[in-house]
């Protein structure tokens, strides 16, 4: 029989809990959800610029030089995060460039605080900086237990202990406050030395031959330089690899994941959507997903018979992609994260199709939150409570490496000598999901970040070198802390003992990210 696990995106159910709470259905009322008239948002789709064939010539002009760093990591997010962290406790001189107001990237414009929902008792993580952001957020009262609403119900705590995820009385994992992160994160950068500059975007590689010597900044200061011996691009999207001229290869918009505009809401009956979250929940095999099996009889918190329902009611189109992966439950009656509405066919490196996906993610959610009023048990009075800052990306470019990463790899358990890292079997995309309750990982190989034909770039996060299916494993926030840290310590490495980061000594990165806790073999 296969096991009956309990997820995050998972968290209980199974029919035992379903009959015992079916009682209280009738208790909370449950089931006299009134029909309100269903009304249609105006089409607002913006008018999209006219195109125009004409290019212009930039003149040449001296650029004035902000700073000069040993490492500079451009991008906040997990892995940039990371990347600088790990850098500077190196001993090195680090800055940490990010064109919002605040660091974290997914996490904190996104809402994404479940940097670590697939921890059973039996999973092998990657310890390191994922830990460690958990550890300093619970210490800094910025962490959510993500059981803690659904403990009031004695047998669900007793199901999750059977499960594997309280252990001992604790969670097997924190989910970060996303918000709160954003303070988290000033200050772990601050106590490591490295140094913030925020509100920056880099827009162009300085490059002397095939060697990066720095980027070039727009911002409120207007046009500058940062010049540096080493430089991380951790943007996400390869932005300062491609401005480089590395190698990248980009599926069309067609293929690539979906984006999606993320909110919370507020004003939630908690008892009424615990009761249909407890009697209602589908497993993962309900869903169409392809696993290794032992995923198949998972409960999860997919949230879809709403947004069904929306749909029949003429709400919500048929075509679009409303399913929510809901996290974040508080006693409140908070739901900090809504992972609901996708959209496929945008490019995150055009800018015409983020105006659009933003214009129209909002839109989305707002229809979507309707439908919830209307169907959803215990989202009768329930409002929105923010938007994400910014629209979460999934998948753009990737870098060519000097090793790109296989399916095979990350689900056979590849073994590398040049191991920066392990990552538990955890892939999530593409219609796939596996899920590590066993203790099966995959060790995460240098030459993925390191980029072709550049010299002294690393390239951390979700755009490392690897194949399609391979990308379900290493976007997962666990393996761009991975792929971070690793880069972190390998371009310090390569500052002190003055060899290039193609020629690093991995043995002696090795040494120094077991100093930092990280788990190499
Ligand atoms: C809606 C959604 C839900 C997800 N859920 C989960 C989940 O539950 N668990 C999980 O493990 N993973 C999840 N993921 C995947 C994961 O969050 C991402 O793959 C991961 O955050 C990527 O990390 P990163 O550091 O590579 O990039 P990001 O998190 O995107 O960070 C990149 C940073 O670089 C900055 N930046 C970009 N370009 C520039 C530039 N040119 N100059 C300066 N700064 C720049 C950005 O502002 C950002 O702060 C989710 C992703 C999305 C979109």
């Amino acid at each position: 029989m296969k096991d009956k696990k309990l997820t995050r995106k998972s968290f209980f159910t199974i029919s035992a809990v379903s009959a015992a709470v079916v009682g209280l259905g009738v208790f909370f009322g449950i089931g006299n959800n009134e029909k309100k008239k269903t009304s249609k948002a105006a089409d607002i789709t913006p008018k999209a610029p006219k195109r125009s064939g004409k290019s212009v010539r930039e003149s040449a002009r001296s650029v004035p030089v902000l700073t000069e760093t040993d490492v500079l990591v451009v991008g906040g997010g997990p892995s940039g995060l990371s990347a600088a962290l790990s850098a500077a406790r190196e001993g090195v001189d680090v800055i940490l460039l990010e064109r919002y107001g605040f660091f974290g990237g997914v996490i904190t414009q996104a809402n994404i605080g479940t940097t670590s929902w697939y921890r059973y008792k039996d999973t092998i993580d990657a310890g390191g900086m994922c830990r460690e952001f958990e550890t300093k957020a619970k210490s800094m009262g910025a962490s959510i237990d993500p059981f803690k609403a659904m403990r009031k119900i004695p047998f669900v705590t007793g199901i999750l202990e059977d499960e594997g995820l309280i252990v001992d009385g604790e969670p097997t994992y924190e989910m970060l406050d996303s918000e709160l992160f954003k303070h988290v994160a000033d200050a772990m950068l601050i106590e490591s030395g490295a140094v913030p500059v925020l509100h920056c975007l880099a827009v162009g590689a300085i490059m002397e031959g095939n060697r990066i010597k720095g980027v070039i900044t727009e911002s409120k200061s207007g046009r500058q330089a940062i010049l540096a011996k080493r430089v991380i691009d951790a943007t996400g999207d390869a932005d300062i690899a491609s401005h480089a001229g590395a190698p990248f290869r980009k599926s069309p918009k067609d293929k690539l994941m979906e984006v999606t505009t993320n909110f919370s809401c507020t004003n939630i009956g908690y008892w009424p959507f615990m009761f249909d979250s407890l009697t209602n929940t589908k497993k993962m095999k309900d869903y169409g997903l392809q696993t290794s099996g032992k995923e198949d009889e998972m409960a999860s918190t997919v949230m879809a018979t709403p947004f069904e329902k929306g749909k029949k009611a003429g709400i919500l189109e048929k075509d679009w992609d409303i399913v929510g992966w809901w996290s974040g439950l508080t006693e409140d009656g908070d739901i900090l994260s809504m992972d609901a509405v996708h959209m496929h066919g945008i490019d995150p490196t055009n800018v015409l199709d983020l105006t659009r996906a933003e214009i129209e993610g909002r839109r989305r959610s707002l229809l979507s939150m309707q439908a919830l009023r209307e169907f959803q048990p215990g989202f009768a009075d329930a409002k929105l409570r923010n938007f994400s800052t910014s629209l979460g990306a999934r998948e753009s470019r990737k870098i060519k490496g000097a090793y790109n990463i296989t399916e095979k790899d990350v689900k056979n358990q590849a073994r590398f000598d040049d191991s920066i890292g392990v990552c538990p079997e955890f892939i999530d995309g593409y219609g796939q999901l596996y899920i590590p309750t066993t203790g099966r990982y995959f060790q995460v190989p240098y030459g993925i970040i390191l980029p072709q034909k550049v010299e002294n770039l690393l390239v951390a996060g979700r755009c490392v070198a690897g194949d399609r299916i391979s990308h379900a494993a290493t976007r997962q926030m666990v393996c761009c802390m991975v792929t971070g840290q690793g880069a972190g310590v390998a371009a310090a490495t390569s500052v002190k003992e003055r060899r290039s980061t193609r020629n690093i000594n991995i043995n002696s990165v090795q040494k120094h990210l077991k100093n930092q806790g990280v788990r190499i073999s």
